[in-house]
């Protein structure tokens, strides 16, 4: 069954290309982001985030952000680790501190990852304050869980395979930088399969990339806030008890041309009027209404996830409210451009459509709270620490 839920390869909002991405690069990425990163500038050519921790005299904030002496700050709110007036002593017991600090491990998961696959970054540092991360050109605070800090990344089902630079960093409790590390997420291809559909009649009309770019626009701003809480807790529930129709990731053309979409979300057949349930908790970011995907709905989990409902014959819950696992949220239909009554299902994972089939255990779940075996960690080749 055809349903409009795929995404092009020439929309307008291009599909982020790895870069290699520089220590330099990687630090102002992190700096613009302005990701709960302890970092007040970077004009100095010779800055070096892997350094190690800075003295007294560099670490004391700047009077301007344009300092190009400018170093590694305490984070926002907290009180600088490194005082202008600060004393051998206060040193010595931040030493000391930091010292008493288990060394983090940081845990890619999986790891290589696939196309399509939702990736988990969790860091152990028990007693650290704050972590952030870099990713294609982005940065963002990691969320902390108990003594962990947990990020996710999404990987597009087309995504180039391959080494992509991913970067970590963790601070101590005084502000003090743990850990600068780079490495990077190998990524594997998988062999999705591939589909010409067959679109007449009217619906053939919404095939236009400008209705497609259209719909797209009106989501895209309810599924890719980071928000830094983790709303749900454990595995994803089919959102429907119908069977599944389509998969994630079949490459599509239409009416004998050249592949040009993906299929973003996995189906689930059915009648119109059957139930469609939050597959976990959260809240509900955006209800309504576009010419492809017809009436849908998005629900926040939190930590840059979000679900995505489409088709459906009825909206039953508006934006703000907040769902738990299985409530009622819509019922199922065809609307928009759709063959026949169904539900489009889909994942979004930091603006990426990923698989869905992960968070429903059907293959490895990137769960926050798995058990972790340090043999796993990956290696800490730039550790800053004495
Ligand atoms: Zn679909």
């Amino acid at each position: 069954m055809y349903s409009e839920c795929a995404v092009t390869r020439d929309r307008t909002t291009p599909i982020p290309r790895p870069v290699l991405l520089n220590r330099r690069t990687l630090l102002k990425a992190m700096v613009s982001a302005g990701a709960g990163v302890l970092l007040v500038a970077c004009g100095d050519d010779g800055l070096d985030p892997f350094a190690p921790p800075p003295t007294s005299s560099q670490a004391a904030p700047q009077s301007s952000p344009s300092s190009p002496q400018a170093d590694v700050s305490a984070p926002q709110g907290e009180p600088s680790a490194d005082a202008p007036d600060e004393s051998s002593a206060d040193r010595s017991a931040q030493a000391q501190r930091q010292a008493a600090l288990p060394e983090p491990l940081v845990y890619i998961i999986p790891h290589p990852a696939r196309q399509g696959d939702s990736v988990l970054l969790l860091v152990e540092a028990p007693g650290a304050q704050a972590a952030s991360m870099s990713w294609q050109g982005q940065a963002f605070s990691l969320l902390k869980h108990d003594d962990r800090f947990v990020g996710f990344v999404g990987i597009d089902a087309n995504e180039q395979i391959g080494p992509h630079a991913l970067g970590v960093a963790v601070w101590g409790p005084s502000g003090e930088q743990l850990l600068w590390q780079e490495t990077v997420i190998e990524i594997s291809a998988v062999e999705w399969t591939v589909d010409d559909i067959q679109i007449d009649g009217p619906n053939a009309a919404l095939l236009e990339p400008a209705i497609r770019s259209e719909d797209y626009a009106a989501r895209e701003p309810f599924q890719s806030t980071l928000t830094p809480q983790l709303h749900w807790l454990g595995v994803f529930d089919p959102p429907s008890s119908g069977e599944i129709t389509a998969l994630y990731g079949e490459q599509r053309s239409f009416n004998g041309g050249p592949i040009s979409e993906y299929h973003t979300g996995i189906d689930f057949g059915g009648l119109t009027g059957a139930a469609v349930t939050a597959a976990n908790a959260g809240i509900v970011s955006w209800a309504g209404q576009t010419r492809r995907r017809g009436n849908g709905l998005i629900i926040d989990h939190g930590a840059g996830v979000y679900s995505g409902y489409y088709h459906l014959s009825e909206l039953l819950q508006t934006p703000g409210v907040v769902v738990q696992q299985r409530d009622l949220i819509a019922r199922m239909g065809a609307t928009g451009l759709a063959t026949g009554p169904h539900l489009h299902w889909e994942v979004v994972v930091r603006g990426v459509t990923v698989n869905p089939l992960p968070w429903l255990r059907l293959l490895e779940f990137p769960d926050p709270d798995q058990e972790l075996n340090p043999a796993n960690a990956i290696a800490a080749t730039n550790l800053v620490r004495g």
